[in-house]
């Protein structure tokens, strides 16, 4: 329990409760007004918000690292994402400190000769999206956040306790500070803390399946190609990075057979990294340290109770292969800047149940819909039943043929 009598809170309009790539995206949209757009998406002037907010991290952020070295962890940043990081005004640094443009993708089925080609040439577009190493992404982020004067940062601390019954959401800090605001966010995560503290539950899609991640070095230049090859255990995708023969790798699999991925020795995980990619891009030269991810979809119930909302994998975690869940994220993080903004301009209170099921109502259908196509799509992929491995082998080709299909499954991938 907190004993108000006895700690003086800190009081704010918002507290953010994790500073990862979602949270800190909430935290410069919500100080700086351009990121406030109307409903045809155009941004309006650029302007400090008044807005008091305080932003709650668990892990200090990595501020630097060798210029040579590639980070494990790397996201397929669609168009609608970069275009939400110029509106913040870290597109550029982003970019400076490594981006990679990728302006085609390969996938085709291990279970049959079936396979799309996408080329954004084809729909005059420069690219298909950007490969970005998830810690260049937060640092650009959190280097964004201390530019304002209207946010707290609370670095390294975790919350402790959390009330959202007096009118106001309480929460208490491990060093003992106590805050105070009309709303606190969860942004903490797919194990989210703040959700099971408002007791909101999840629905679970265990793909049961685990992702292995690696830099790694081949033969040939990647050709700013995303390939991707489905495998009966799971999707092989290769992703490629900055200089031209360096690839990161998901490759999703059983929790077993991943296990053993990670342990095998370089050599052998070469060959067999190889022969699973069917050498597309030539020899495997080298491959970097290995991590492994277990991948599930999750999905909450509600979004927003009274003062309390969450964004970002506290609100939904989804399957690796479309590269899509960062980018639903930064999507919630921009709508509730929106929603919360645009009630704030209006003196309405920020944490009514009422202004927040507008976002709830906005982004809960889309993100459902996303979740539900790669539940469907990790199903059929993994299926080997003839009858079915025929029939989406036709289908991958039809697509291919077909140019409003494929037309319409690129401007997804853009995020439109
Ligand atoms: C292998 C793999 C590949 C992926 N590839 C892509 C891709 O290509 N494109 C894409 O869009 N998405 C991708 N994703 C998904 C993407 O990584 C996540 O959607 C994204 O990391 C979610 O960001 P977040 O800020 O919501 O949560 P997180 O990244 O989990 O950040 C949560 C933050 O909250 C902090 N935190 C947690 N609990 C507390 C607490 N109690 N107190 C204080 N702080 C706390 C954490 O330290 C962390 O900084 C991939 C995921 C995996 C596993």
């Amino acid at each position: 329990m907190i004993d108000a009598a006895q700690i003086q809170p800190k009081k704010y309009d918002i507290i953010i409760v994790g500073g990862g790539m979602v949270g800190s995206a909430l935290a410069c949209a919500l100080s700086n007004t351009c990121a406030l757009s109307d409903n045809r998406g155009s941004n309006n002037k650029e302007g400090n918000s008044t807005l008091k907010l305080a932003l709650i991290e668990g892990c200090k952020p990595l501020a630097q690292w060798p210029e040579d070295s590639f980070d494990l962890r790397v996201s397929a940043i669609s168009r609608v994402s970069k275009n939400f990081f110029e509106t913040l005004g870290v597109w550029d640094a982003m970019y400076e400190m490594r981006a990679t443009a990728y302006t085609e993708m390969y996938v085709w089925d291990a279970g049959g000769n079936g396979s799309i080609h996408f080329d954004s040439a084809e729909i005059g577009e420069a690219s298909l999206g950007h490969i970005i190493e998830n810690r260049i992404i937060n640092k650009a982020l959190i280097d964004r956040v201390h530019t304002f004067n209207n946010i707290d940062i609370y670095c390294p601390n975790n919350p402790i306790n959390l009330q959202l019954d007096s009118g106001l959401a309480k929460l208490q800090l491990d060093d003992g500070t106590l805050l105070e605001a009309e709303l606190l966010v969860g942004a903490d995560g797919g194990q989210s803390w703040v959700r099971q503290q408002a007791d909101i539950a999840v629905t679970i899609n265990d793909y049961q399946q685990t992702a292995v991640v690696a830099n790694i070095t081949t033969e040939h230049s990647h050709r700013h190609t995303a390939w991707q090859r489905f495998l009966p255990d799971g999707p092989l995708a290769f992703l490629p990075v900055n200089e031209d023969n360096i690839s990161s790798i998901v490759w999703s699999t059983s929790a077993e057979e991943a296990e053993r991925l990670c342990e095998l020795d370089e050599t052998t995980f070469k060959q067999e990294l190889e022969i699973a990619f069917e050498a597309k891009l030539g020899k495997i030269l080298h491959t970097g340290p290995r991590a492994r991810f277990p991948i599930k979809g999750q999905h909450a119930k509600n979004y927003v109770k009274p003062h309390l909302a969450l964004i970002g994998d506290a609100a939904h975690t989804i399957h690796p292969l479309a590269g899509q869940g960062v980018n639903l994220g930064f999507a919630d993080a921009q709508c509730l800047a929106n929603i919360v903004l645009m009630a704030h301009t209006r003196q309405k209170n920020i944490g009514s149940f009422k202004i927040l099921r507008r976002f709830e109502r906005a982004r809960r259908g889309d993100n459902l819909l996303m979740l539900e196509a790669m539940g469907a799509f990790k199903q059929l992929f993994s299926n080997n039943t003839p009858g079915l491995r025929e029939l989406r082998n036709i289908g991958l080709d039809f697509s291919d043929r077909v140019t409003p299909i494929k037309h319409f499954f690129m401007t997804k991938a853009l995020g439109q």
